[in-house]
């Protein structure tokens, strides 16, 4: 342990907390004790202190106490001669550090002061709160950096933290040696999909900064957030990492050396500080190895060796020049690649041959008018995409064809007719596997840097950005992408993979029609495919990895809650890994049609759940409901007074009927626990015939957030048609008109809603 290292962060945690306890007399003589702190959007007030200390803070007086237990953790600064410092001191004053750094965070709330505005830019129009609300996701007008992560976003990268699609995060801190090594840093980590946290300075310079002049896209499409930049916003981080296991580790607030535990078993994250360490950022530091999170300097300082928190090492000290390296570029890289090192993840990388970045990071990514070269589809032209499965000896494994014109052959910012047309072949493979991979087309083709792709089938939406074209790259790299990826992530039913992209005007028309006789056929198929018509169901376990205990059991007509994996999903990916997290659930016996028991699926629920749930009926929210992990589209819930539920969307931010936003409620229904009268569920269970059955169905939604009713509008007019009241959608209330209990009473009379003179639902 490193005398010098304790010695700073000491003496950084002593200073801090003495600062927060100021500003916090300040604060309080200013505003008054009451005032109220939060955080924006997050159900987890402010989360480290929630989780560490198990105190909901809500104003500021509450902050009062949690600054007494910070200074209990403190430790004097050790005198030069008799002290030895070690590691549980260090320990302490960082947690005393992070406590602090979050108080002070809070306070800055109070006047204003968070987030900040962005480097260069004054505030225009709306709240700060507003702003703060909106984040920089998108095109980065609302003038701020982005400040903690809302519960929303947490969520929703849900998913692809628990599937491994993204393997963790990196909190960077500080200012890279130079612009260059900046985007270089988080091109490599947005590479491998790991999320970047940025904040922090050096005399003043931040990475953020250093970003932003390269034209950088920041915000949560790009996996690159920029909580602030000074040391203090490294809190977010931290704060982070406790609702993850809040969230999707079913652990209660208070369960501070469980939450500890988990980060540390369970979250790959690193931090990683560019430039001179200070005592500050020592202190921070020693926060964020209690959370077994390593940090790894870009400058010279002591090391921390394994100790027993962890099996590796705690602060790595890989000064910048001294790194191995043709230039400094290469530098960067291995700096990267040591992080990942240290912390022992194993981050695939497809080998995609491409001239641009390739990653799940430049998903989200978007090809604006203004720098896009070319289109295909939307409203000018026609794009569509199809996969088929052919015998083997009809696939020329690789073979990429361009049947018609080139991107040359538009002018900048045209558009052009595209199909693009997978012939696929295996041993294992099946015709109701077509659609699961047709939908991969999607992600794999999105994964390229300066490619925005959009919908499916016959109305996806193709664009290529100027700068992806001036790289090189061009028609026959959509093929290129997809056989490389069929084969990585596929490879257990794709043998061979061939890609056919057509432009030719004359060609065309002719695969576009065979797609479409495909595209009916699945529906069809689709359609016949109810929970009557199978002998098994499927267990989805993917989420275990956060929330130990939570089980999906999907069916044809109920698919997971996250929406990602539907029956035929599962089938496919059981296929794909026998022994993953898709097994099938024979049926057996039936013990109750009605509300959804089988003996199977009740004794896989024992199994599955470790003993947490006894039963689970597939169509009841009011009698052992399925249980939700944190992943849901949406939530739904008992409204007593209405005799009927409300559903809530994820994207929804209002008020509901029941008092509580989506963030609240979402912390009621994750967990994996069975809570009758609270369901998170996928949204296109809504539409599924199955749906609530046992308690009366669809008429039961008395609320539903406008944002569904907009999206599935088609859906649920059909859905209205099957439960024989077609005007039924436009008696159910929202938050546009209804945001409380007495409102939807009254706008359930007036529009006279069927749930009102239903049996009563318990
Ligand atoms: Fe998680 Fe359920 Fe989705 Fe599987 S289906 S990934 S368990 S939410
Ligand atoms: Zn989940």
């Amino acid at each position: 342990m490193s005398r010098y290292i304790a010695t700073r962060a000491i003496r950084g945690a002593n200073a801090l907390v003495a600062e927060a306890e100021l500003m916090l007399q300040k604060a309080i003589g200013e505003k008054g004790a009451d005032t109220p702190v939060a955080f924006p959007n997050t159900a987890y007030f402010l989360p480290l202190i929630y989780g560490m200390t198990g105190k909901a803070v809500e104003n500021l007086g509450q902050l009062g106490p949690i600054l007494e237990h910070a200074k209990e953790l403190l430790h004097p600064t050790p005198a030069e001669s008799k002290w030895t410092p070690y590691l549980g001191e260090t320990l302490d004053s960082g947690m005393a550090t992070l406590l602090a750094a979050e108080a002070v965070e809070a306070i800055r709330y109070v006047y204003g002061l968070q987030p900040e505005l962005m480097p260069g830019f004054s505030l225009a129009g709306g709240t700060a709160y507003q702003n703060a609300a909106l984040g920089i996701n998108g095109d980065g007008l609302s003038g701020h950096l982005n400040g903690p992560i809302d519960d929303i976003q947490l969520r929703s990268w849900g998913i692809a933290l628990v599937d491994g699609r993204m393997p963790g995060f990196a909190a960077i801190v500080g200012a890279a040696k130079s612009n260059e090594v900046a985007v270089k840093l988080v091109r490599e980590l947005q590479r491998r999909n790991i999320l970047t946290f940025l904040c922090g300075n050096v005399n003043g310079r931040s990475i953020i900064d250093q970003l932003n002049e390269e034209g950088f896209e920041l915000g949560y499409d790009t996996y690159t957030v920029p909580f602030g930049t000074d040391t203090l916003s490294a809190i977010y981080a931290l704060g982070f990492a406790t609702r993850s296991a809040l969230t999707f580790g079913g652990l209660k607030a208070g369960q501070a050396s469980e939450i500890l535990r988990y980060n540390r078993d369970r979250v790959f994250a690193f931090v990683l500080a560019l430039g001179e360490v200070d005592d500050l950022k020592y202190a921070a530091a020693a926060g964020a190895i209690n959370f077994g999170f390593p940090v790894i300097a870009d400058s010279v300082i002591p090391e921390i060796l394994p100790t027993g928190v962890t099996t590796y090492e705690h602060v790595i000290s890989m000064p910048f020049n001294e790194i191995d390296g043709k230039d400094d570029l290469e530098r960067a890289e291995r700096l990267v690649q040591k992080c990942i090192e240290i912390r022992g993840v194993k981050v695939q990388v497809a080998d995609v041959p491409v001239p641009v970045p390739y990653g799940s990071a430049f998903e989200g990514e978007v090809v604006r008018k203004t720098n896009m070269r070319v289109e295909f589809g939307g409203k000018y032209s026609r794009a569509f995409e199809y996969l088929r499965m052919v015998g083997m000896d009809d696939v020329v494994d690789g073979q990429v064809k361009v049947v018609g014109p080139g991107i040359d052959s538009t002018d900048p910012q045209g558009h052009m007719d595209l199909g693009i047309v997978v012939e696929v072949a295996g041993r294992k493979m099946q015709e109701d596997f077509e659609p699961v991979l047709e939908r991969q087309i999607h992600y794999f083709i999105n994964g390229a840097s300066g490619v925005q792709h959009i919908g499916q089938r016959d109305i996806a939406w193709i664009r290529l950005s100027d700068g992806a074209v001036d790289k090189g790259f061009d028609l026959e790299h959509f093929g290129k992408i997809l056989h490389a990826r069929f084969h990585s992530d596929f490879g257990a039913i794709v043998d061979k993979a061939q890609v056919t992209i057509y432009t030719d005007p004359d060609l065309l028309p002719e695969q576009l029609d065979l797609a479409r006789e495909a595209y009916d056929f699945r529906n069809k198929r689709l359609a016949n495919l109810t929970d009557d018509a199978v002998e098994e169901f499927y267990s989805c376990t993917l989420c275990q990895s956060f929330a130990p205990n939570h089980v999906c059991v999907v069916s044809p007509e109920r698919l997971g809650l996250c929406g990602a994996y539907n029956w035929l999903d599962c089938k496919a990916s059981f296929s794909i890994n026998p022994t993953g997290p898709n097994q099938p659930i024979k049926l057996g016996k039936t013990v109750d049609y009605e509300k959804g028991y089988w003996e199977g699926t009740n004794e896989y629920a024992k199994i599955g759940s470790h003993g947490v749930v006894e039963e689970v009926s597939m169509y009841s929210i009011m009698e052992n409901p399925m249980t939700a992990c944190g992943c849901f589209e949406s939530i739904v819930m008992l409204i007593p007074e209405s005799n009927g539920v409300m559903v809530v969307s994820r994207e929804d931010t209002s008020m509901t009927p029941a008092g509580m936003t989506f963030s609240t409620l979402a912390g009621m229904a994750g967990g994996g626990i069975q809570t009758p009268g609270v369901m998170g569920v996928g949204k296109f269970y809504l539409i599924s015939p199955k749906f609530i059955s046992a308690d009366g169905g669809f008429k039961r939604v008395a609320w539903m957030s406008s944002y569904l009713k907009e999206t599935m509008a088609d859906e649920l007019a059909a859905v209205a048609i099957r439960e024989g009241d077609p005007d039924l959608i436009n008696k159910i209330a929202d938050e546009r008109s209804v945001s409380n209990v007495d409102e939807l009473m009254a706008w359930m009379e007036e529009h006279n809603h069927p749930a009102l003179i239903m049996d009563p639902i318990f």
